[in-house]
């Protein structure tokens, strides 16, 4: 059993918030967060899942670190290159906040594995960099019923949706994209620039731990940062009855 005093000091400003106060930190002490890649918006958010105490992290990656990530990708160093993503992302995270829980998953999840994993977690948290990955990720969360927040940049761009956990009455990623927007993948071609991802991954975080507390969050919401003009703006998504994932 960890002293609960470096707990205490460490959650001392999440005690004093009257959203969040001694029963939502018990929640998110108590809850469990999967995060399917640990990039640039990956990074960002389990950076602040793991500061805040979420009780478990699991952190899905198959792949290594390159030395063309270390301008976002803040959990790693020069001396990361070459090493699996996950489990240095882990090995940083446990230096953080030694009272958590973290998972380190080296290899690309089949649908079985994927599912098993979304099991685990009361919520998810989607910083992959393609969208055969995001629809393998939607279809475990519908079937789950498990909160999806997914994110995504490049260039001067973010966005982050988010979705569930109750798909029989709000939309799911699928009701966003039927098909993989081109527009949305690739950073090796289009270039990034390196805070934006890490600015979509801590609204990402911040999603979560409101729903780990529970505090209200919207379902069925997309939201589009312009790094241009500072601007974020909020867009409902439409459930679409013929979706082939979430419709009736
Ligand atoms: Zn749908």
């Amino acid at each position: 059993m960890p002293d609960e005093k470096p707990n205490l000091s460490r959650h001392a400003r999440h005690l004093a918030l009257a959203q969040l106060g001694a029963t939502g930190q018990e929640r998110i002490s108590a809850g469990t967060a999967l995060l399917i890649g640990v990039g640039g918006i990956g990074c960002a958010a389990a950076s602040y899942l793991a500061a805040s105490g979420v009780g478990h992290v699991l952190l899905s990656d198959f792949d290594t670190v390159d030395a063309t990530n270390l301008g976002r990708q803040t959990l790693y160093g020069p001396d990361d290159v070459g090493k699996q993503k996950a489990r240095q992302a882990a090995t940083r995270l446990a230096q953080m906040n030694p009272d958590i829980e973290i998972t380190a998953i080296e290899k690309r999840l089949d649908n079985a594995a994927l599912a098993d994993a979304v099991k685990q977690a009361d919520v998810v948290l989607d910083g992959s960099d393609n969208f055969a990955t995001r629809f393998q990720v939607n279809d475990a969360c519908v079937a789950a019923s498990t909160r999806l927040i997914s994110g995504a940049a490049i260039r001067l761009e973010g966005q982050l949706a988010e979705f569930g956990p109750d798909y029989t009455t709000s939309p799911c990623y699928r009701c966003l994209y039927q098909e993989a927007d081109e527009s949305l993948e690739n950073c090796a071609g289009n270039g990034v620039l390196g805070p934006v991802p890490g600015a979509i991954g801590t609204i990402m975080a911040i999603e979560a731990l409101k729903h780990l507390a529970g505090i209200e969050s919207r379902r069925g919401v997309l939201r589009l940062f312009d790094a241009i003009s500072g601007e974020l703006r909020s867009v409902a998504v439409a459930k679409r009855d013929d979706c082939p994932v979430c419709g009736l």
